[in-house]
């Protein structure tokens, strides 16, 4: 039977409510690169981790620089630890022109039994370093126009499709290029409904894009704050959590837990925990360098900071709601 939803608020309001109420279910779905599953069941989702990344930049970059055999070698162990540690998702942020392999990650998805998340967009950030030279001569909805062909179909002809817009910019004020970038993201976001994550030189950066965001009239909720903990003005974490924008707290590392969790409870004291998202920004094989470098591995959000936001105060469920709840209300959209 189909509760009057008056009669129900009506019932709560006797009560004394000391948190908001869950967030809603997510009604969409995400795009993973093996396929749309409804956003609700993505689980325990990781929002920003890497599975392989080449610095070279866009002028070397390719699939001829890397073996992607030993590529996946070297991540399946990585993914399938953090599979049994109960996440389900894994949210590959690695742009085109930084080593983005949608095949790769497919044949990973698959064995690992996780559900991996691609992208689409360009990463203005590192002084351009990884923005190819079409970048700087098309236009913002020429830029738009790519990436959205990529959401309807498929990237490079793989048919595998992006889940999410990243791009990145520099400190602010924005360059001319990134400003661009940003103004791209949300022509693309309007055509597809796909959130916009951007890696933000810092605060100012952060506004500057909440800025142009409004004067295209796109939805602050839109924007993810990526690399949020990098602003050591917790102000502007609020300043902009209360307009609605996502405050990704991707640095989580042993070194960085306590920081990491005063940065979530101030956000919680303000009631915005809703607006919070957590990784790691770890991983990864780093194409050039033997075997891949060093593997930071996916663990330490699971093994080390969630039970210390345990200890510092939230709940099972407002736990939950950082791990699952946000990230599927990120990430579903109206496929
Ligand atoms: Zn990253």
């Amino acid at each position: 039977m189909r509760t009057d939803r008056r009669t129900f608020l009506a019932g709560l309001s006797g009560l004394a409510l000391t948190r908001p109420l869950p967030a809603a279910r997510a009604p969409h779905r995400a795009l993973t690169v093996r396929g749309p599953v409804e956003a609700a069941d993505l689980g325990i989702t990781l929002v920003h981790e890497h599975v392989l990344v080449d610095f070279v930049g866009a002028g070397e970059v390719g699939r001829h620089r890397y073996d992607a055999d030993e590529a996946f070698r070297v991540v399946l162990p990585h993914l399938r630890a953090l599979k049994e540690r109960g996440a389900r998702t894994l949210v590959e942020c690695t742009p085109a022109w930084l080593g983005r392999d949608p095949r790769l990650l497919v044949r990973l998805s698959e064995a690992s039994g996780l559900h991996v998340i691609t992208n689409t967009g360009y990463y203005g950030a590192a002084q351009d370093k990884y923005l190819p030279a079409h970048a700087f001569e098309e236009s913002a909805e020429t830029l738009a126009a790519r990436w959205t062909s990529e959401w309807r179909d498929g990237i490079e002809g793989t048919g595998i499709r992006p889940g999410f817009i990243k791009t990145g910019v520099d400190a602010g004020p924005l360059s001319a290029v990134d400003r661009k970038l940003i103004v791209a993201a949300t022509l693309c976001h309007r055509a597809t409904g796909l959130r916009i994550h951007c890696h933000t030189g810092d605060g100012r950066a952060a506004m500057d894009i909440l800025s142009v965001l409004e004067a295209q009239r796109v939805s602050p909720s839109a924007f993810v704050w990526v690399h949020a903990q990098n602003e050591k003005d917790r102000a502007l974490h609020l300043r902009a959590a209360r307009a609605g924008a996502w405050i990704e707290l991707d640095g989580v590392s042993e070194e960085a837990r306590d920081a990491h969790v005063s940065a979530v409870m101030d956000l919680a004291r303000a009631g915005q925990l809703g607006r919070v998202l957590l990784s790691q920004d770890a991983g990864w094989y780093h194409v050039g360098e033997p075997g891949g470098g060093r593997f930071r591995p996916y663990t330490f959000l699971l093994d080390g900071l969630r039970p210390a936001l345990g200890e510092a105060g939230l709940d099972d469920r407002d736990v939950r709601r950082l791990l699952v709840d946000n990230p599927a209300v990120l990430l579903g959209v109206a496929v």
